[in-house]
Order: structure tokens, then sequence, then C-alpha cells
């Protein structure tokens, strides 16, 4: 199937449930820079699901899928999944009736090329973009935090969360998805949260912006 086809069932006219004025949010920033936290909790303040393309690509390893095999080299040595794959992933979410009202998109996309497919799926289902929300900090506070993290919560600690791993994956978010913020401030899309902020300050500066912009109450 190719990447820009879309995956909608026959019997559902996408224009059914994805109106015009819906609350749709890109979240961007390194790991560690507090997307998740910020991703849950506007989540909940707007009633809108958050699409989380690690978080689904780590079901399917952990179910053990032909996909999950397929990625999970890939996954646990910090590199980026092929790009036809998440892709298919989130426009196959995007359709599901949860994501009438809006969503949020929690790490995807994560490249020029995912940018452009996304946009262009949008487009073709008059999704108009609200917010794009780039989010940075300092490099060793990421690597600072999301070691604390795994440190404290064993139980969710991945392959990946070495120092090692992390300090590629950085090197692989400056090289590969910071274009996006030029490309996102280019449209006039981007919201810039300085991530060495609290959570509850984030959480306010974004909610106030969006309080101004959001189509529906
Ligand atoms: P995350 O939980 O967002 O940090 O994602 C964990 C891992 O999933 C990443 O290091 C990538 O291997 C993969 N991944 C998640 N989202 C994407 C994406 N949009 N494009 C490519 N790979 C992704």
């Amino acid at each position: 199937m190719s990447v820009l086809s879309l995956h909608i069932e026959e019997s559902t006219p996408v224009e059914a449930f994805l109106p015009h004025g819906l609350l749709a949010i890109i979240l961007l920033g390194p790991p560690g820079v507090g997307k998740g936290t910020q991703a849950g909790r506007l989540s909940a303040a707007y009633n809108i699901p958050t699409i989380s393309t690690g978080e689904i690509l780590r079901a399917e390893m952990e179910a053990g899928t032909p996909l999950g095999l397929d990625i999970q080299e890939t996954m646990t040595s910090g590199n980026l999944v092929s790009d036809n794959i998440v892709c298919e992933i989130v426009q196959n979410r995007i359709v599901k009736q949860d994501c009438a009202k809006g969503f949020i998109l929690d790490g995807f996309p994560r490249t020029l090329a995912q940018g452009h497919i996304l946009q262009e799926f949008l487009r073709a289902n008059g999704i108009k973009l609200r917010v794009v929300i780039s989010f940075d900090a300092e490099e060793d506070e990421l690597v600072r935090r999301v070691l604390e993290r795994a440190a404290k919560n064993p139980e969710k600690k991945r392959a990946e969360d070495t120092e090692e791993i992390l300090r590629d994956r950085l090197a692989i978010f400056y090289r590969e998805t910071a274009p996006l913020i030029d490309f996102y401030g280019q449209q006039h899309l981007l919201l810039k949260i300085d991530g060495m902020k609290t959570e509850d300050i984030i959480t306010a500066e974004i909610k106030d912006f969006l309080d101004k912009v959001i189509p529906f109450k």
C-alpha cells in the first residue's frame, strides 16, 4: 500500500467525523523534554486522545507481532523506524472516531518526510493543524532527566535508556527532527516552549495559548 493512500473503511465517510476546526496538535521535541507529561495533561484538559508513535511501536514489540519483531532492533538501538511504517500507523489512528474532536501527536512527525506526508494527509482530509508546540532544553539536562526517570522506575526502564544511546537519539533528533521546527515556523504554526521551566508553568503557557485559538469549548 502506498504511504499516501488512505486506509479508511468503505462504510465510513471521513468527513462524517473529521470536521474542520478540530484541535489537531503536534508536540515536537527531544527525548526527556517533557512532551509525554504535557500530552497527558492536555489530553485530559481538552478531552482529546494522544497518539504516541513510540507507545504504539512499543506495544507492537511487547505483543511480539510481526511488526514488533521487525522493528525491535531499530527501536532498542535508538534509531528511527521507517517513515512508511509510522505514517501508516498514524494515518490509521487519526481516522478513528475518538479523534473526531482532535488529537495530540506525540513523537510524530520526526523527519521532514513524515512532516510532508502528514501535511498531505491532513489536507486531503480537511484537517487544519492548530499548533505545533516545539520544546527544547539543554542537552545535559535531558540526559539527566531520562536517566533519573529510568533509575526511579526500573520497571519502566527501556533498553535504549543508556547515556550512550540517549546521546545518539539526541543527535538523531537535532539532525532529522529539528528541521521540522523551521518547516512549521514558515507556516506560522509554532509555539516555542522552554522545556527547562517547571511542568506546571509549561502547562499553563500552553493552555493559555490554546484557549485563545481553540475552535470549540
Ligand atoms: P519515543 O517514545 O517517542 O521516544 O519513541 C521511541 C522510539 O520509537 C524511537 O526512538 C524510535 O525508534 C521509534 N519512533 C517513535 N516515533 C517515531 C517516528 N515518528 N519515526 C520514527 N521512529 C519513531
